[in-house]
């Protein structure tokens, strides 16, 4: 048989998941290439950490070129556009063909679509987060407010996270009397998709930490340099810190193509992450699979990961002619309480009637899963 071109565009959690099954299934005469514009990924699941100067940045840091060690052709570029008829993508460094295609070209941030919201502060990149832990170690009082601008964003549980950090960082340096913090969601409370108890077990925390909770209100725009909130509901915050979870986009490479649906990201089948083309795969950030309650799967590294796994598996099938697998849907998120405690919001998320998740307490222990995750994560284990 000739050797088969594998491709995937995006070296993420997803991207770098389905490389790495691909080529440890197919045998030498197949090539698998990874096409990433950056050189180095970040593991932005520690910057509600980092703002609080519990990270060092070079520690969530992983640069995509040991890849090559492994078999992978690594290419740094830009894909400007997938010709789908022809089976190829266009880059900046030219044409590259595929047999099997894996978009994991995650998602992007629509800032114009919050006015002032980019000229404020955030978390979600390492610029926005390395920014807002200076602006943080100068803060002495004053209001924090941390909002989140649309649904789906990554990591659900992340405004909520970051709000005990900081509760934790501000009593470290015996400040915290002099803070408040809010925190503001468009949906009824934190992590509906966790259900009611995990819901009630935050708002606990939340009594006992002081931080206040604004549900079911998006921010609409930050005004007065930085200083106003403005939410969906035409309520107004003062602030001295304003922080946004900015509006998600699918990455550009595929906004304009056929093959986004309904939910405005990619559609796929939600077993195999198939897309309407044939032989191409979409898998994280970049897709919507839908759960049982009519909402995508959370935008989530491990849930990207587990889907890079399964497409790796199914393409080096489809070649090898084995046996094909599903995306099982099974999934968590840490949640750090603040400190050295995490929690974990873990269950099924594809499980019929509802999703089957829950959140566990606070530890210790679950804190140090979470260092583990980042280690795993470092060496391309996750
Ligand atoms: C603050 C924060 C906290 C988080 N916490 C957690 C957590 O605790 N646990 C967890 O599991 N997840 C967490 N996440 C979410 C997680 O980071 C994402 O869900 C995950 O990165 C998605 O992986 P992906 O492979 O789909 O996309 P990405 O990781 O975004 O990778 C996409 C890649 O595609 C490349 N790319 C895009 N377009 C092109 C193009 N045209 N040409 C070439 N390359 C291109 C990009 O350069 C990028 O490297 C968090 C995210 C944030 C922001």
């Amino acid at each position: 048989m000739a050797g088969k071109n594998v491709v995937v565009i995006g070296g993420g959690f997803g991207g770098a998941a389905a490389a790495i099954k691909a080529r440890t299934l197919l045998g030498a005469g197949h090539a698998v290439t990874l096409v990433d514009r950056r050189r180095e990924v970040n593991l932005c699941g520690m910057n509600p950490m980092l703002i609080a100067g519990q990270r060092d940045p070079r520690r969530t840091t992983r640069s995509l070129g040991v890849l090559g060690n492994r078999g992978i052709n690594v290419v740094n570029a830009h894909v400007d556009e997938i010709d789908f008829s022809n089976h190829a993508l266009r880059t900046g460094d030219g044409a590259i063909d595929y047999d099997y295609l894996v978009i994991a070209a995650g998602a992007e941030y629509d800032w114009d679509r919050t006015p002032g919201a980019a000229d404020a502060y955030s978390f979600y990149d390492i610029a926005s987060a390395r920014r807002l832990r200076r602006r943080l170690s100068r803060m002495r009082r004053g209001h924090v407010s941390i909002g989140v601008a649309s649904t789906p964003y990554k990591c659900p549980p992340a405004p909520f996270e970051t709000s005990m950090i900081l509760d934790w960082f501000f009593r470290q340096s015996g400040i915290r009397q002099d803070i408040e913090i809010t925190v503001s969601t468009p949906e009824p409370g934190p992590m509906p998709v966790a259900g009611p108890d995990a819901m009630a077990m935050i708002l606990r925390a939340f009594d006992r930490k002081g931080i206040q909770l604004k549900s079911e209100v998006s921010v609409s725009s930050v005004r007065s340099d930085g200083r106003e909130v403005v939410y969906s509901d035409g309520s107004t915050a003062e602030v001295d810190v304003a922080v946004t979870i900015p509006h998600h986009i699918p990455a550009s490479i595929v906004r304009d193509t056929s093959l986004i649906g309904p939910s405005g990201w990619v559609k796929v089948n939600p077993k195999t992450l198939e897309t309407a083309e044939k032989d191409v795969f979409a898998i994280g950030d970049v897709n919507a699979v839908p759960m049982s309650n009519g909402k995508g799967v959370p935008k989530a590294g491990v849930f990207a990961s587990a889907e890079g796994e399964t497409v790796g598996h199914n393409i080096a099938a489809a070649i090898n002619q084995s046996s094909p697998v599903e995306f099982p849907g099974d999934g968590y998120c840490f949640i750090g309480f603040g400190g050295e405690t995490s929690a974990s919001v873990i269950g099924n998320f594809l499980t019929e009637g509802k999703p089957d998740v829950h959140l566990t307490a606070p530890t210790a222990r679950g804190m140090r899963s979470k260092e583990r995750f980042e280690r795993d994560w470092k060496r391309f284990r996750v």
